[in-house]
């Protein structure tokens, strides 16, 4: 046994394993493997990163105040009820150590985002699942998952690898059913995809214990750049405002995304892309005898008959230069997700996938 050992917990997590991003002897790879914006981001938020880049030198700000203002006044909601972090994780993070610890259980779907459980046990606590039903949410299974323990309960809405999504109403009785001592998060780093989805902002209101995440990983195309966001209670803010790094947020970060936030037209624009290329993308798997439920994100989970198929799916996917994610670690062993791409990427996925069935 080594003299140094870490806190109960750490050495159960397992490693996130993130998208694939290269297959050997390739130069031309398409990359569907982590929902990342198929477009970049703005060339706006580009050029606001190259600028910011000549004062690196200098310490950020410690409050965030510019971007937290673009944020409430595109989203309508108080900048002092919302928190930056880097990439939405950090603030999973920032979540579970300040409210879950050794004894504690926290909650989240059979299917949900693997990041949840990496949370949990780094902070000491005990992850524990509810089962779905037909991979949706099922708000009965998780309040009747709640113990005497439970502290912390996750939910993506919509949900990843599923793509799908339970209505206001089903998280609204999630929200009112769990005891006072609960702490709800709404993970929304797809709600940009669903057009007038508030992501959960008017439970937040509602209550004094739902907090709502976001991104800007994924519709703004920053992943590589880590920037999230909350918006919470006051006081659970001012929580995670004491635990947070004072200068977790580089100045070249804040600039990008507050561009971004700005550029409303590219964001828009991105939305109502993926939208029309997700609808032909889960048409054509449908025509070539692949299952998939409708996705309210920027990816489908496409369903094989068995595992066996789904690895050759795969196989063939990567032999045409694409990567997409196998998902056997989320539960989906018979299943890929593949990232909603450009119109040309898409047509690219689908001829692939035709000649794997034999009918291209
Ligand atoms: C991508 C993703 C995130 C966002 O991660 P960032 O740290 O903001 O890049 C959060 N939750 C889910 C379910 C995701 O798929």
């Amino acid at each position: 046994m080594p003299a140094i050992t870490p806190q109960p917990g750490i050495m159960d997590i397992a490693l996130y394993e993130g998208g694939e991003s290269k297959i050997d002897g390739v130069a031309d790879v398409l990359k569907l493997s982590s929902n990342e914006n198929p477009f970049g981001a703005s060339p706006e938020a580009v050029a606001a990163v190259a600028a910011a880049a000549a004062q690196m030198h200098r310490y950020p700000s410690i409050d965030h105040a510019a971007l937290r203002r673009v944020i409430g006044d595109v989203h309508g909601l108080d900048p002092d009820r919302l928190i930056l972090g880097v990439g939405s994780d950090e603030l999973l993070t920032l979540i579970a150590q300040a409210y879950a610890g050794p004894g504690d259980e926290v909650l989240y779907p059979v299917h949900g985002f693997s990041y949840y459980p990496i949370v949990a046990r780094a902070a000491g606590a005990t992850p524990v699942t509810a089962p779905e039903t037909e991979r949706r949410v099922d708000v009965d299974a998780m309040l009747a998952a709640v113990t005497p323990c439970t502290r912390l309960v996750f939910v993506a809405n919509p949900a990843n690898p599923t793509g799908t999504m339970i209505g206001a109403d089903a998280v609204a009785r999630l929200a009112a059913g769990l005891p006072d001592r609960c702490l709800l998060v709404l993970d929304g780093a797809y709600a940009e995809y669903v057009d007038g989805f508030d992501g959960g902002a008017a439970l937040v209101d509602a209550h004094d214990r739902v907090v709502m995440t976001r991104t800007f990983s994924k519709l703004y195309g920053l992943g590589g750049l880590r920037v999230g966001w909350a918006y919470a209670p006051r006081a659970i803010i001012d929580v995670l405002n004491r635990v947070r790094g004072p200068f977790n947020l580089s100045n070249v970060a804040l600039a990008g995304a507050e561009a971004a936030m700005r550029d409303r037209a590219f964001a828009e624009t991105c939305r109502e892309i993926n939208a029309t290329e997700r609808t032909r993308l889960t048409g054509g798997l449908r025509q070539l005898g692949i299952a998939c439920d409708d996705s309210f994100a920027n990816f489908v989970l496409a369903r094989f008959a068995d595992e066996a198929e789904a690895a050759a799916a795969d196989a063939h996917l990567k032999s045409e230069g694409i990567l997409v994610r196998r998902v056997k670690g989320y539960g989906f062993p018979e299943a890929l997700r593949i990232t909603v791409g450009r119109p040309e990427d898409v047509t690219r996925v689908l001829s692939a996938l035709g000649r794997f069935r034999g009918q291209g």
